[in-house]
């Protein structure tokens, strides 16, 4: 304990060389193809029919041979229809042509397919044909987007829906995807009480299990809040090793440097191994980053913006890896900061910020926050304004980076 404090990068350097050591080891589950979406392939996908799997009419028209339209306007004579779904056994003779439906094959003899808008109907067995059109027109011939047997999607993909649409068309009914990693979620403290509680005096209800519920649905983990732990050693010892039955346990609270923080003691006696204890950042100073077995445990601190904080820079890339993604992030943008910032803790600063479209740049203001016990005043963000650890003022009107929270959009106009 007491240990110094590692810089935001080298902590996060040391997750992800821990997170090198998953891949291929990941387990993985099938699923049915509704239930995939957001899910992970751990599989690779291949067609087995050619795509489309005849030459298929783009549009509502008529099948013709192209050289007998070259001086259109010309009669033909219209020998029947073809429907989706439908082969026709007729084969087009030269001046002959076909009605034919969008997603029709198109039938034998025919090259080409003009648009019914370019067409005249004299009679029921005439069609007049308005305009030339070029051999091949308005056909997707056979085989022509994928080949029978071709590698459609690769394992690692996120399943979304024109994943989905690839999916189906494949034939997959059913999906292999990485299981989701389980995340035991243990918020400690003599202090906490339940939502529905009204707290007594010096009693605080419990925040932080239901924010880190939020992001660990989002990241697309599976959360299991567990019963809040008193700060006794028993209770402690008690919840933690029911924690470390889930892939990976957050733990909340108890891993500063109070008399009764007693986090990291029933660790140690648990034989959890502490890789670090302290990061040099504000809010979330205190992250304890720490394995077990195969087990991912984290010690995040109590404030509810801290938590959120380091959940963010810390768990967050080992819940992707753990479903088969890479160790992404959140996104970072570049924009024009909207007011002066003095930051005097000499730490890497996460501040809540609002991250807007400018006028041709992103502006981002920060918000009117007061510290990392404050929700309130993070509420309206919808990032994290970054304050280099040897920045000890940013001045409005410079160029500065964010945190973006993926589902908050930035920008609501969209020009058409
Ligand atoms: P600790 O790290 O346990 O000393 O907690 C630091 C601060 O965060 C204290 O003010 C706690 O009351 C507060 N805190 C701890 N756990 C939670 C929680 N689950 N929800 C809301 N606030 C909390
Ligand atoms: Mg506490």
């Amino acid at each position: 304990m007491g240990s110094a404090s590692l810089t935001v990068q080298s902590a996060r350097d040391l997750v992800l060389q821990h997170c090198q050591r998953i891949p291929g080891k990941q387990a993985v589950e099938s699923v049915a193809l509704l239930e995939s979406f957001q899910r992970v392939l751990a599989e690779p996908v291949f067609l087995d029919c050619d795509q489309p799997p005849f030459a298929r009419s783009m549009r509502d028209g008529f099948a013709l041979r192209n050289e007998d339209v070259q001086s259109a306007p010309v009669l033909l004579r219209c020998v029947g229809e073809v429907r989706a779904g439908e082969m026709t056994e007729t084969t087009l003779k030269s001046g002959e042509a076909m009605q034919i439906m969008t997603g029709a094959p198109v039938p034998e003899g025919a090259n080409a397919v003009v648009m019914v808008e370019n067409t005249d109907r004299p009679s029921d067995g005439l069609v007049q044909v308005l305009k030339p059109v070029k051999g091949g027109e308005n056909i997707a011939p056979k085989g022509s987007e994928r080949r029978a047997g071709d590698t459609v999607l690769r394992p690692g993909r996120r399943i979304s829906a024109v994943e989905a649409a690839v999916l189906a068309s494949a034939g997959k009914a059913e999906v292999l995807v990485y299981r989701r990693p389980v995340v035991a979620i243990l918020a400690t403290g003599d202090e906490l009480v339940a939502v529905e509680a009204v707290p007594s005096a010096g009693q605080i209800r419990n925040s932080n299990s239901f924010s880190l519920y939020g992001q660990v649905l989002k990241s697309g983990g599976i959360p299991l809040i567990l019963d809040t732990a008193r700060d006794t050693l028993a209770d402690l010892r008690r919840q933690i090793q029911r924690g470390l039955e889930s892939d990976v346990l957050l733990v909340s609270g108890g891993v500063s440097m109070g008399k009764y923080d007693l986090v990291e003691p029933v660790f140690e006696e648990l034989g959890v191994m502490v890789h670090f204890e302290s990061v040099s950042m504000r809010p979330g100073k205190p992250t304890v980053f720490a394995t077990w077995k195969d087990r991912w445990v984290f010690g995040l601190p109590g404030n509810p913006l801290s938590t959120f904080v380091a959940f963010e820079l810390f768990v967050r890339p080992v819940l992707k890896v753990l479903q088969g993604l890479p160790a992404v992030g959140l996104p970072v943008v570049r924009g024009l900061l909207q007011a002066d910032v003095v930051e005097r803790s000499g730490r890497s600063a996460f501040l809540p910020a609002r991250v807007s479209s400018g006028s041709g740049m992103l502006e981002i203001s920060p918000a009117n926050w007061k510290g990392s016990a404050d929700v309130f005043g993070a509420v309206e963000s919808n990032g994290l304004l970054i304050v280099p650890a040897q920045a000890a003022r940013l001045t409005k009107g410079e160029t500065v980076e964010a945190l973006l929270f993926e589902d908050l959009a930035y920008s609501n106009e969209v020009s058409l």
